[in-house]
């Protein structure tokens, strides 16, 4: 048995990563705890078979059905919560279930068979669950209950509102023929959205240079499968994101980078244009038809932000906040493209700013990332991890023997609370590649948490699913800092999902609003960035005496924030763009989206060459409609629950602190308001001005951006 020995005093509560399998405890073993605490602890009872996956998912919906037929068929007159609200949640949280766990078995699997048969499952479920809202019968037995105006308060009465919610915005309460009409409208929107997305996914656009008109571009670059296909001709792809990229950070001639950019930024021009403006009109008809003034209200309803009025509002405070840094970064690389051309009267254009932020990356900032991994051997990581959210989070984590395993090193752990011992859920790592795997990075729930019929409690179980380099002969799996923030990213959203206390399946975990959920993830990816928490784990695993210099934690930071102001502005022109593309709009007007949208981009960012048509190949306008915002929102409110822990004693490992985040963030979920959760965990109303902070507006800069009330909370 083996004890990490980079724990601080203050982990007390060693990682028992290295127990032995022999040593190992089961499930079982905490059952008379969790029964303690009304609690059930469930493994997936997991398939093995493609025709036991299939029988699962039919036996699945076939139970669903049943009890939708239940709630439909009830005696209107006696009708309760119970018998209808609450058995909808009930439903769908089972059903949900077998889903997760036909998607685990789909992204996991070894055996190809498998996983087909879990993409056939995952398919049949996604078919049958958007017919849920179109159950006249069940919508009836709800509407009867809420017309008995019961008096609900908290969590049911949020439930009793969100569901009546669900039916009003799939126009259930609209008139028959109107309520047809939106289904059939909504069927042509969803065809235009595939349409939209196989334009982008066949946009290939060939761009022929040669040697000298590539100047700049790393060697690796001209050797990769493709690129030499003549004698002095390199083909590049402007529809291959990293050989556009590498070009626009590298190509020297500024010719070569505005002839890319300009193919780039019409990729699907002729094909999706047209599309694009009629999906705008469908849409815009849609929110008109079911009550709404604009389709951005209609999305963000169900967000943070509510309105898209509040959304746009955020976005134009924080476009204006970061003009100074913004300027004065545009400014810097101003300097460096007046020196390289000699032109005093040189501007950055959009297809320079890649370019000149990488050189003076080169000139300033330079950490050479490869030799960082020697920091980050990856059981050391995940044990350092583990140390720190044990420990704030009031958590103990124990390697338990997993029955069933699809892969050898599959781990399996089980959380309780430190204090009382009551077991929280468990969770499965899965951590490193192989052929047919899922090939990112995320959470998976596989039992979500949720109060069930009988009173008991069922403690979630989620798997965490990742790609992380594997080990090398005698090397260790050394991890890039980037794969250090994508676990500590990851393994937050782990634990918003194991620790929820909220009483529904629909409310409990990670099912927050979907500009809210990435922010407490989005904050934890600041502890990696300090070298107080780095120094609790990170050391050479050739000699784990030596921690990460000061000076290059120091540069790493600054070479983050020399860019943030670029990066940001772009990230708020593209939803500045978004969110007016989908504002009010006369039903009979025409769209034009390009002329919606590029005078958007020039003004937020960078000057535009106006033959251009970004949105054409603006792949989050099907998915994130109205939507795109929500990253930057996310990123704004992760800065300032931050500040909780910064202005806390022990900084990012502080126990208070992260005690508050599980109470007022984890726990709830979305059983009471977002907004509600932010504020008590900050104390206070929420606030930009953080996140301006951040990336670098100081206090002299703040004073000349309008702030103020204007910019506090919304
Ligand atoms: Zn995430």
């Amino acid at each position: 048995m083996k004890f990490s020995l980079v724990c601080l005093p203050v982990f007390l509560i060693a990682s028992n990563s290295h127990l032995l399998g022999a040593e190992l405890k089961t499930v079982d073993d905490f059952r008379a705890a969790a029964a303690k605490a009304n609690a059930l602890l469930m493994l997936p009872d997991w398939e093995q078979t493609p025709e036991a996956i299939e029988a699962s998912m039919k036996d699945a919906i076939a139970k669903a059905n049943k009890a939708l037929d239940q709630i439909g068929a009830q005696d209107l007159g006696k009708v309760t919560f119970k018998s209808t609200v609450v058995a909808l949640d009930d439903l769908t949280y089972q059903v949900g279930n077998a889903a997760n766990k036909a998607t685990i078995i789909k992204e996991t699997n070894t055996n190809p068979a498998m996983r087909t048969a879990a993409e056939n499952a995952v398919k049949a479920y996604q078919d049958w669950v958007v017919g849920i809202d179109y159950r006249e019968d069940v919508y009836k037995a709800i509407k009867a209950f809420a017309d008995t105006h019961p008096k609900l308060s908290g969590e049911d009465e949020k439930l009793m509102k969100e569901t009546l919610r669900d039916y009003r915005r799939a126009g259930l309460d609209l008139p028959p023929d109107q309520r047809n009409e939106v289904e059939q409208l909504r069927k042509e929107l969803s065809k235009l959205g595939t349409d939209f997305d196989t334009n982008i996914v066949k946009a290939t656009a060939p761009v022929i240079f040669t040697k000298a008109d590539l100047d700049g571009l790393p060697e690796s670059f001209f050797a990769a499968p493709g690129v030499k296909t003549g004698d002095d001709a390199y083909t590049v792809m402007a529809n291959v994101t990293w050989h556009f990229i590498t070009v626009e950070e590298n190509a020297k001639s500024e010719t070569t980078r505005k002839q890319l950019y300009l193919v780039h930024d019409s990729l699907a021009k002729d094909a999706n244009v047209p599309v694009l403006n009629q999906m705008l009109a469908l849409r815009n008809k849609i929110a008109l038809r079911l009550g709404y003034k604009s389709w951005d209200d209609f999305q963000t309803e169900i967000k943070m932000a509510k309105t898209g009025a509040i959304a746009k509002k955020y976005i134009d405070d924080l476009v204006t906040g970061i003009q100074p840094k913004f300027d004065s970064e545009v400014a810097e690389l101003q300097k460096l493209k007046v020196a390289e051309t000699n032109d005093p009267n040189a501007k950055i254009e959009v297809w320079d700013w890649r370019y000149y932020s990488n050189q003076r990356n080169k000139q300033k900032y330079a950490v050479d990332k490869e030799a960082l991994r020697a920091y980050f051997p990856f059981q050391k990581v995940l044990d350092g991890m583990f140390n720190i959210y044990q420990s704030i989070f009031g958590l103990k984590f124990e390697k338990i023997a997993a029955p069933y395993k699809w892969i050898d090193d599959l781990q399996l752990f089980l959380v309780t609370d430190s204090a009382t011992g009551e077991p929280l859920g468990m969770f499965y790592l899965d951590m490193f590649p192989r052929e047919g795997k899922f090939n990112h990075f995320a959470q998976f729930d596989i039992i979500s948490g949720k109060l069930l019929p009988d009173g008991k409690y069922q403690r979630p179980t989620v798997a965490l699913l990742c790609n992380f380099p594997p080990p090398n002969g005698d090397t260790p799996s050394l991890m890039t800092h980037q794969d250090v923030e994508t676990l500590f990213h990851e393994f937050g959203h782990a634990l918003h999902s194991i620790v929820t206390r909220a009483k529904y399946g629909r409310f409990a975990g990670t099912h927050v609003p979907g500009d809210f959920v990435e922010a407490p993830s989005q904050m934890l990816q600041n502890w990696v960035w300090d070298k107080k928490v780095l120094d609790t784990f990170a050391a050479d695993y050739r000699d784990p005496s030596k921690k990460i210099p000061g000076e290059i934690i120091k540069k790493m930071n600054d070479a983050k924030l020399a860019n943030a102001g670029a990066y940001y502005r772009r990230q708020f022109a593209f939803a500045s763009l978004d969110l007016a593309l989908h504002e009010q709009h006369a039903e009979d007007g025409a769209y034009d989206c390009v002329a919606m949208s590029n005078p958007i981009l020039e003004k937020v960012f960078l000057p535009i060459d106006p033959s251009t048509t970004f949105v054409s190949y603006f792949g989050h306008l099907n998915g994130y409609d109205a939507g795109y915002y929500g990253y930057a929102w996310a990123d704004a409110i992760a800065a300032d629950m931050a500040t909780v822990f910064e202005k806390a004693k022990d900084g990012y490992l502080d126990k208070q602190a992260g005690m508050k985040l599980r109470r007022e963030i984890y726990e709830a979920g979305d059983s009471r308001e977002v907004n509600v959760s932010v504020e008590k965990f900050l104390g206070r109303k929420q606030s930009i001005q953080p996140f301006l902070k951040k990336i670098g507006i100081g206090p002299q800069e703040k004073k000349k951006a309008p702030a103020g009330p204007s910019q506090e909370g919304r």
